[in-house]
């Protein structure tokens, strides 16, 4: 695994672990500081925002996952993998549809 691979799969860790002991927290009551910052969560929408744009056109025979045979059919709104993955996180939303699962 090259190097930047093992650093991202390394701060997810770092994230999950920082993330696990805020639900903890929140459970059990006891109020410590979350070390995953407000700026963080800023910088995750632009990631998602930069994302979604670069897969806008996936489905429709013009998006780069059309070029590499990844997309899904037109009549699929997800678009793409990338697409369906982006929208996980809001799986709980409201308006969030079932079948739009990765
Ligand atoms: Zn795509």
């Amino acid at each position: 695994m090259d190097r930047f691979a093992q650093f991202l799969r390394r701060q997810l860790d770092i994230d999950l672990e920082l993330l696990r002991q805020a639900r903890q927290d929140a459970e059990t009551g006891t109020h410590r500081a979350c070390l995953i910052t407000p700026i963080r969560g800023f910088r995750e929408c632009e990631l998602k925002t930069r994302l979604l744009t670069a897969h806008h056109h996936c489905g429709t025979g013009n998006g780069p996952c059309d070029a590499l045979g990844e997309s899904y059919p037109p009549e699929d709104e997800r678009g793409c993998p990338t697409r369906a993955l982006l929208g996980l996180p809001y799986a709980d939303r409201p308006g969030y549809a079932p079948r739009w699962r990765p």
